[in-house]
């Protein structure tokens, strides 16, 4: 399953990014329309209160083939609710954006985008930042939800040096365990992680652990333990009460097929019944009580709410 995962990423790392930084550098761009592209890449949000900013990562795409996705469903019922939501029905769009959270003595990151591994078309997480008028020496805290090579390829340069130097990396103690213990050659056939060796050296002294559902910031920042996805996989709950927002990890993938067919098995989970059990009641769960979701692959800038729809659900922006 891993071996189709990696052959239909190389298969469709399109370079959706590639041509973006025209668009920024196009002289005579309007105000206005500058103002949008720097959006684009830095999209400001009210996150439990505080300034926070969706930084645009990249994107990536994968075939409607029922194997590299969506698994066991035909693919002429996957196109036609990809149809039906007005979207392309040969193939899943995916966005990638982390998130950062601004307080008055802290910084935090939540992912950290692929870096290299997904190719041209991500790892801008840095001149998203800049957008943000930040630096990567500002970051005072990054959570991980997960290993995999979308979510921590970014926590190093190219040249294997931490990107955010002065960032202590919280991820949970299951993940870590998982991912610090793989080899170099199966980080990357199997996760996506192109410099695994060099980014445990570099993180290494940076690490703090923690155990699933621990407070990690009073009041501020709590796990959320979530399985399926990776071994430790671990959602964030930011703030709390009414305005808390969860950054919910790889809980979800796809807005519509993820939100409308949560029981559709996905190719990423390393459990897969496991991580589809965690999706339909977080998704009930969710709905009910109007929570605040942050999801990293769903559409820019990925702020919103799941909201009841006849006898399921669906996705529902804030911005
Ligand atoms: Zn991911």
């Amino acid at each position: 399953m891993q071996l189709t995962w990696k052959a239909a990423l190389f298969a469709s790392l399109s370079g959706f990014f590639a041509a973006s930084p025209g668009i920024f550098m196009f002289p005579k761009l309007s105000e206005a329309a500058a103002q949008q592209a720097v959006e684009l890449q830095a999209a400001p949000l009210t996150i439990a209160g505080y300034h926070g900013f969706a930084l645009r990562d990249g994107a990536f795409e994968m075939p409607n083939d029922g194997r590299a996705f969506v698994l066991g469903v035909p693919t002429n019922v996957t196109a036609d609710v990809l149809r039906a939501h007005r979207l392309a029905s040969n193939k899943f769009a995916f966005s990638l954006q982390p998130l950062l959270v601004r307080t008055e003595k802290r910084v935090l990151l939540f992912d950290t985008g692929a870096g290299r591994n997904f190719g041209t078309g991500a790892g801008h997480i840095l001149s998203s930042l800049a957008r943000a008028r930040m630096r990567p020496e500002d970051i005072t805290d990054v959570f991980i939800s997960h290993g995999h090579g979308d979510h921590i390829g970014g926590l190093i340069t190219p040249e294997g040096r931490l990107a955010f130097p002065n960032a202590t990396v919280h991820i949970s103690r299951a993940e870590w365990q998982w991912l610090r213990s793989m080899t170099n050659e199966k980080a990357k056939s199997d996760y996506f992680i192109g410099q695994h060796d060099e980014l445990i050296t570099a993180v290494t002294p940076k690490i703090a652990t923690f155990d699933p559902d621990a407070t990690l910031i009073p009041g501020l920042v709590k796990a959320v333990d979530i399985r399926g996805h990776s071994p430790g996989h671990s959602a964030y709950m930011i703030g709390s009460g009414r305005q808390s927002v969860l950054f919910v990890g790889d809980t979800m993938h796809h807005s519509i097929t993820s939100v409308v067919h949560p029981e559709w098995l996905i190719a990423f989970d390393g459990d897969k019944p496991i991580a589809k059990e965690s999706r339909i009641a977080r998704e009930r769960l969710w709905a009910q009580s109007g929570q605040r979701l942050y999801v990293g692959h769903f559409p820019y800038p990925g702020f919103g709410t799941i909201i009841r729809s006849g006898k399921g659900f669906v996705w529902h922006p804030l911005r």
